[in-house]
């Protein structure tokens, strides 16, 4: 069988997550096949006839995020991109014009001696769509491959082409010891960088730089809902009403996106409190 392990990368809301999530359906189990490491905090384990193939989503990784501690995130990334990844996949969403993410994408990936995949996603939007603007990606990719994430629309094909690239194999975890579902809730990496991501999401432009989000407890109560306190934390008194918004509107987005994400990648029922809090960063 073919193994090997698949890195998704895109900016936010390209549809990662709900690629993952489809693309696997029943197939799928998100676990951690390698516990001990925490440097990709969340694995999704594919299986068909073709093979097994590990993807790593990357939450995060091209936020727009200049402190120090993303640097840091992003220096890694390109580390564990070049040296525990059998294939990249880039994915774009046509249907939002072009940021200025794609150029640093752009940069990084072309260090990166792997085989890429450019994955058009979206192709069930017909309007507006702004491809023209990503044609100029192409040239840099083995492959480009049009999907729909969420209707589904030709996942096969893609997983078929990854396997083009992937090498014969030992299985790399037995499914039948996969827990499910079994997203490992406890890498509070992985939720710090999911509020994170959204919160740079909700706030754009205005989103002060001095951020971080911190956990202060994960707990699975008997009623199955998985209860997760976090902090965002800023510098600023006014950074922090910026946060909060209007009638704490946009705490509210950041909070509802989160809590969304982190529902799909566990299944589980998430119940989600979001403070903000001035302090030391
Ligand atoms: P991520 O941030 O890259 O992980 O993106 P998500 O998977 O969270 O998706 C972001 C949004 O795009 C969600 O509202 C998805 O439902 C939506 N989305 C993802 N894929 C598709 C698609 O193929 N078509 C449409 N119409 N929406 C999609
Ligand atoms: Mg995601």
């Amino acid at each position: 069988m073919k193994v090997g392990t698949v890195a998704l990368v895109g900016r936010p809301n390209t549809g990662k997550s709900t690629l993952v999530n489809n693309l696997v359906g029943q197939k799928v189990s998100i676990t951690s096949p390698k516990p001990q490491t925490t440097r990709f905090p969340i694995y999704a384990v594919y299986q068909d006839e073709q093979g097994q193939i590990i993807f790593v989503d990357t939450p995060g990784i091209f936020a727009k995020t200049p402190d120090i501690q993303s640097k840091h995130l992003n220096l890694q990334a390109q580390k564990v991109l070049k040296n525990e990844v059998d294939v990249v996949l880039y994915v774009i969403d046509p249907s939002r014009k072009r940021g200025i993410e794609e150029n640093r994408v752009f940069g990084m990936l072309r260090k990166i001696d792997l085989p890429k995949i450019l994955v058009v996603n979206k192709i069930d939007i017909s309007e507006p769509n702004y491809r023209e603007q990503y044609k100029f990606l192409e040239d840099e990719f083995d492959s480009v491959i049009e999907i729909s994430a969420l209707k589904p629309k030709n996942l096969p094909l893609l997983v078929t082409k990854i396997f083009e690239y992937l090498k014969e194999g030992e299985k790399f975890v037995e499914r039948e010891s996969m827990p499910i579902p079994a997203l490992n809730i406890s890498s509070k990496t992985y939720i710090e960088e999911s509020i994170r991501e959204k919160a740079y999401l909700v706030l754009r432009e205005e989103l002060p730089y001095k951020v971080k989000v911190e956990i202060d407890n994960i707990e699975e109560r008997d009623n199955g809902v998985m209860y997760v306190q976090a902090r965002i934390m800023t510098t600023d008194k006014r950074y922090k009403k910026m946060i909060i918004g209007a009638g704490a509107q946009r705490i509210k987005q950041i909070g509802m996106m989160a809590r969304k994400e982190l529902e799909v990648s566990t299944g589980k029922k998430i119940y989600l409190e979001l403070r903000v809090e001035v302090g030391e960063n």
